[in-house]
């Protein structure tokens, strides 16, 4: 059954508003501030942000990307990252309709973009996406009664474990920290949503992903680009299509 269109714009507002507040989190969590105090303001003037200079992606193209008292220009992130929130809560319930998996699927995609900006801008993965994440995982997965928890717990178990066994052996193969606690913490979250076979195929695409951009980017730039980032990638692609890429890889491995 084709999803309502209104359930779609409201899905679409819903994840501009959620998308908003991502922001917040993306500027705020990594330097350990607080999320709801202060009000949103201008990081250079300081001065407040009215809330008709605060509508998701709209104010922004109305003030062209501008404060509107000192004509500070405002990061295109901020819009971005609105817009990109918008689309998968809208994708969410347009492949799953009014459903809770719909729910699911736009909550995991939020905190994979939170996750993914901030290791990209400040090399960490701040708690409260890892944790914080974990324990909405493992609420949401109680759609499926006792035996959807059960599979959650198992997921972000295999998750930590298998993450702590590639962190350790990076450790041993290289002499040093190939990977953070972070990443350890990301994939126990992870492991919730998309279930033990899905952390197995998240960290496969991860590592695949990773080579084919890290190694010529990191060679290029010399500088380092955050595994979680790829990881991020991997889980989304993960929660969508995790079924078909496991019957094509099962069915690639058996054999005509
Ligand atoms: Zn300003």
């Amino acid at each position: 059954m084709p999803t309502e269109p209104y359930v779609l714009v409201v899905a679409g507002a819903l994840g501009a508003m959620v998308g908003s507040f991502l922001n917040v989190c993306i500027l705020r969590l990594p330097a350990d501030q607080s999320i709801l105090h202060p009000p949103s303001h201008c990081p250079r003037c300081r001065a407040p942000v009215s809330w008709h200079d605060n509508i998701p992606i709209v104010s922004w193209i109305v003030l062209r990307g501008k404060c509107r008292k000192c004509r500070e220009p405002i990061s295109l992130q901020y819009p971005l990252v609105e817009a990109v929130t918008a689309a998968m809560w809208l994708a969410a319930a347009w492949h799953y309709g009014l459903t809770l998996t719909a729910l699911t699927g736009a909550a995991f995609g939020t905190l994979l973009l939170g996750i993914a900006v901030t290791d990209a801008r400040h090399y960490m993965i701040p708690d409260e996406y890892t944790w914080g994440g974990l324990g909405v995982g493992l609420l949401l997965a109680l759609r499926g009664g006792v035996q959807g928890l059960i599979a959650a717990v198992v997921g972000a178990a295999v998750g930590f474990v298998s993450l702590y066994v590639v962190a350790w052996a990076g450790e041993k193969a290289f002499g040093r920290e190939a990977m953070g606690g972070g990443d350890i913490k990301m994939m126990t979250m992870v492991g919730a949503f998309v279930g033990w076979k899905g952390v197995l195929i998240t960290i496969f695409g991860g590592a695949l992903l990773g080579t084919l951009v890290f190694v010529p980017l990191t060679i290029k730039r010399k500088r380092l680009v955050p595994f979680g980032v790829f990881l991020a990638a991997a889980a989304a692609l993960t929660f969508v299509f995790g079924e078909q890429i496991l019957s094509w890889y099962l069915g690639f491995v058996r054999g005509p």
